[in-house]
């Protein structure tokens, strides 16, 4: 990265993924860079987290996939499975490797490289998009963003008709492996991570609407009913649950406007997703490369138009996941697991590569 962003001064309001990346990559060009986090601490809740190879490209482009690494699992590969009987459909072998992380633990390798760059880190700090002082003030401010408002309008979310759970229980055995547990109106997916921990997040139809937000608990034992008819090591796993989060899912469009004379998006502020593809914080994460990258070249409309390209065709897949995921016509199911066992056949790991276009982006050298 050159160092022309030089003498700008950042304020940066949001201390998630996307603020903390945006933070080091920034400060990375000589940029003074302070991050707001309106919480009193950088904390997080307990949620696994899958870095897939795009996001570790960004990672690297940070300096920071090292120590990464280092907190994380590599995943073997991802298996589909029929959440009534048990039975695989497919599995995947991925190109190259995805790592499994705790939450926490990558908000502290951020931290910790926002810190080493020279940022600023400032906890109880709430920024508002009118805030003065600062040449560029980045709005990392999350799903509920006041900076989106500001920049690009109003849009009010609509409920996705799904809500989520997510957990992490003890759990010290078992491959590092993605499990995708597919059923009627409703999926599984778990993973373990590092310190003998696995992740678990479920997601069902619903009519009701849920508050969206990451900070809802809900009851174990409403979680073990609504997935009582899955195979017995799911229900073993759900049995470990002591604390759940439930989480409404709602579709966002993508921000039209990314940036105005004092202010830019980044992360879920500028494109919140489903989280059907894994793929929010490694949008923020490459958002936050590609930030750098266009301040110190042809600047920020640079990174709207292409940023705005890459994160709309994410969003748009990861949607397009939420409906095949929870067929619930018992012969469309059989139907779709049939076509994909008989894909696999003719082509094995074909079904896996249609989302090779995500994983191989690298948003050091993509063309602004
Ligand atoms: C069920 C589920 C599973 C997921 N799994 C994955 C996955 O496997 N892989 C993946 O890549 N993504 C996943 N995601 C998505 C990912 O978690 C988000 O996209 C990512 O955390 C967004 O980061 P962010 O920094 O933009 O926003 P946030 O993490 O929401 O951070 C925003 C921060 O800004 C602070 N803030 C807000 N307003 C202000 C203000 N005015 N001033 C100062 N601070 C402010 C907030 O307190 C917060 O700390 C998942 C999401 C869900 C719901």
């Amino acid at each position: 990265m050159t160092a022309s962003v030089e003498d700008l001064s950042v304020a940066v309001a949001g201390g998630g993924v996307a603020g903390l990346a945006t933070a080091r990559a920034l400060a990375l060009n000589g940029a003074e860079v302070t991050v707001h986090e309106q919480a009193p601490a950088f904390a997080e809740v307990g949620a696994g987290l899958q870095i897939s190879p795009n996001g570790m490209r960004a990672l690297a482009a940070l300096g920071l996939d090292e120590a990464l690494r280092a907190v994380a699992l590599p995943s073997q590969g991802a298996r589909l499975v029929d959440g009534l009987s048990g039975r695989q459909i497919v599995a995947f072998a991925p190109r190259e490797t995805t790592w499994l992380v705790h939450r926490a633990r990558l908000i502290d390798v951020l931290k910790d490289g926002a810190e080493a760059a020279g940022a600023l880190l400032r906890t109880g700090s709430r920024l508002s998009p009118d805030a003065e002082g600062a040449d560029l003030l980045v709005g990392a401010d999350g799903i509920r963003s006041a900076f989106r408002t500001a920049v690009d309008g109003g849009g009010e979310p609509s409920f996705s008709g799904q809500a989520a759970w997510r957990a992490i229980i003890r759990d010290p055995g078992g491959p590092p492996v993605t499990e995708v547990f597919l059923g009627p109106g409703r999926h599984l997916v778990s993973y373990p991570i590092l310190g003998g921990f696995r992740n678990i997040v479920a997601a069902e139809d619903r009519a009701d609407w849920t508050a969206e937000g990451w900070h809802h608990e809900d009851l174990p034992i409403a979680l073990r009913a609504a997935f009582a008819r899955f195979p017995d090591r799911v229900q073993r796993w759900l049995g470990e649950v002591e604390k759940v989060h439930i989480w409404g899912l709602f579709r966002h469009r993508v921000a039209r406007r990314w940036a105005d004379a004092r202010r830019v998006l980044v992360g879920d502020a500028a494109h919140p997703t489903l989280p059907y593809l894994a793929q929010g914080a490694n949008l923020a994460l490459e958002d936050a490369v590609a930030l750098a990258r266009a301040l110190a070249g042809p600047g920020r409309e640079a990174y709207t138009a292409h940023r705005r390209d890459r994160a709309e065709a994410v969003v748009a897949a990861a949607r397009a996941n939420a409906c095949r995921f929870h067929l619930s016509n018992p012969l469309v199911r059989q139907a779709a697991f049939a076509a994909l066992r008989a894909l696999d056949r003719v082509r094995p790991g074909a079904a896996g590569r249609q989302f090779d276009w995500v994983w191989e982006y690298d948003a050091a050298t993509a063309p602004l």
